[in-house]
């Protein structure tokens, strides 16, 4: 594997920084750091994008849970409905 070390970041702190990427939580100019430094280093592409995999599977898993009777009933309630 190539790794261009032209990026101003280190793998490590790219890695780091990936949830809050993904979160939009990084200020412009960080995150436009991360992106050019995952345009030269496929081992930190490869990781943004597993973690973003890992995440939407999470979020479908979460859609699909059976929410209990009583809690829905509790909630309705609580809701007003
Ligand atoms: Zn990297």
């Amino acid at each position: 594997m190539k790794v261009i070390l032209t990026s101003r970041i280190a793998c490590s702190e790219v890695q780091k920084l990936a949830d809050a990427c993904l979160d939009e939580e990084l200020s412009a100019e960080t995150k436009r750091r991360v992106l050019e430094h995952t345009q030269n280093c496929e081992a930190c592409r490869d990781w943004i994008s597993a973690i973003g995999r890992l995440r939407h599977r999470v979020q479908s898993a979460v859609r699909r849970l059976e929410i209990p009777a009583h809690f829905r009933r509790g909630l309705r309630a609580t809701l007003g409905l």
